[in-house]
């Protein structure tokens, strides 16, 4: 028996959730589901100053609407609350204490200025720039002193000399970190709050987070979490860092390739559904094109076919997941989806019909309201091209498409063959002028399925503009 997979998501409230985020999020709910674990939201917002309530409200939103559930953790509660780091401060006393104890952080008295002056100088010699380890040398009187004189120092965590730090993981296996490559690194910030890299590992191990799916900025950061467990003596999760998200340009993704915050793409129509097949198939790959629900997401998820290579978004990809989601939603989702103005437009017996008819032809919700004007407007204003296209078929083919509309009513089919026997006319000659006088435009949803939507009188009044045309 395998223990349970417990995973995570834990964003900085600083802002809103856009795509390498949501992925990570998705990813994280897919693994636990996959698994039967749980899904664990967790707000990383000891940053003070660029956190916000705002951003945490507006991220459980964003997740709720693409339907990523979490079991455990911010407004799900659970044994380890509370889940704000913010809220955790005498918790991560307890393990600053711990370190003390076992003589392995010291206070670092440096200033801004004296660690960039020799960050600058270790670039110029040709090295990696890391802590000197000036402070770590200091004697119980002279912290004492400083301490007396008024400055406050940041807590450093004191890395071992001479270790290898080796791990698998998920995505790029087997990794090697010299701990002489690290330098000693800020646990604590001099205002007392508590720095990323201890609350994220501290939290993952008293929260029993088994596997932690996250994007490789964080990798260099793993060998400093896993020294920082080890020396507290709690348990290491096991990780995965995925590749970044480019642009289809192949530059990282950014504002310039488009709306990519999730709240926007949500204001802007795309159904959750939709987003969520397109970020699964950036950086995992699933061998198909198949529109999924999450748990057909998550069958299918394994941490080994994640992509080591940064994975390209293409707007493209995700309007082929919206109209692929559209074929798949309800009625009632679809009818919810066009809006309150298509709503108001359309009337309320001609609802189903009406999405039934422009299902394969709806993309985003302009295209929903553009057909609800195509077909109830009193006036269709006609582009030239296609008036063109009516005045080329002539006034008595108009004449004999209304005297078939008068025999067989708003029947496409029957009022078409009429058309044709009456007037000769047949193919693109017969079905282009029809369909441009009817509904304004060359193309669109069959006609047998816009007709009776435009109805009789309508259909009448469309066809008679063009009778005298010579
Ligand atoms: N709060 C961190 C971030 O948003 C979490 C990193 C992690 O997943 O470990 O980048």
């Amino acid at each position: 028996m395998h223990a349970p997979i417990k995973t995570r998501f834990a964003p900085s409230p600083t802002g809103l959730i856009h795509l390498g985020n949501a992925r990570t999020a998705l990813f994280n709910a897919l693994l636990a589901l996959r698994h039967g674990g749980v899904f664990l939201l967790r707000i990383e917002d000891t940053d003070r100053e660029r956190s916000r309530d705002e951003y945490i409200h507006a991220l459980i939103e964003d997740m709720r609407w693409l339907g990523l559930d979490w079991q455990e953790g911010e407004a799900a509660g659970g044994a380890q609350a509370p889940y704000r780091q913010s809220e955790r401060g005498t918790l991560y006393e307890h393990y600053y204490e711990q370190l003390a104890r076992a003589g392995r952080v010291y206070p670092c008295f440096c200033s801004e200025q004296e660690l960039k002056l020799s960050r600058k100088a270790q670039l110029n010699a040709g090295q990696p720039p890391r802590y000197s380890g000036k402070c770590s040398h200091l004697s119980s009187d002279e912290v004492a002193a400083k301490v007396a004189a008024g400055l406050r120092p940041t807590l450093r965590f004191r890395v071992p000399k001479g270790e290898e730090i080796v791990f698998t993981d998920g995505v790029r296996g087997a990794q090697r970190f010299r701990s002489d490559d690290i330098g000693d690194f800020i646990i604590r910030r001099a205002d007392g709050t508590p720095a990323f890299f201890f609350t994220n590992a501290v939290d993952d191990a008293l929260m029993e987070v088994s596997h932690v799916v996250r994007g490789e900025d964080h990798l260099t950061n793993t060998p400093r979490q896993i020294l920082l467990l080890q020396a507290l003596g709690l348990p290491v999760p096991s990780y995965a860092h995925i590749s970044m998200i480019t642009g289809s340009d192949g530059s990282p993704l950014s504002k310039r390739h488009g709306s990519l915050g999730i709240g926007e793409l949500r204001e802007a129509g795309f159904l959750p559904g939709a987003v969520v097949n397109h970020l699964a198939r950036l950086g995992h790959y699933f061998g198909h094109d198949d529109y999924k629900e999450l748990a057909g997401l998550a069958a299918e998820f394994e941490t080994a076919r994640l992509a080591k290579s940064p994975a390209a978004h293409d707007d493209g990809r995700l309007l082929y997941w919206q109209k692929a989601a559209l074929l798949k939603a309800s009625f009632e989702e679809l009818w919810e989806w066009v809006g309150a103005e298509v709503r108001d437009r359309v009337p309320a017996e001609d609802a189903q019909s009406f999405i039934a008819a422009l299902r394969d032809n709806l993309v985003m919700r302009a295209d929903a309201l553009r057909w609800a004007g195509r077909l109830y407007d009193e006036q269709l204003e006609l582009e030239q091209e296609n008036i063109e296209i009516v005045q080329a078929a002539g006034g008595d083919f108009f004449r004999h498409a209304l005297e078939a509309l008068t025999l067989h009513g708003p029947r496409f089919k029957e009022l078409a063959d009429e058309v044709k026997q009456r007037s000769g006319v047949k193919g693109k000659a017969l079905f282009m002028p029809l369909r441009v006088a009817l509904t304004g435009e060359q193309h669109g949803p069959e006609m047998g399925r816009v007709l009776p939507l435009i109805g009789m009188e309508r259909a009448r009044r469309r066809l008679e503009v063009w009778v005298n045309t010579r």
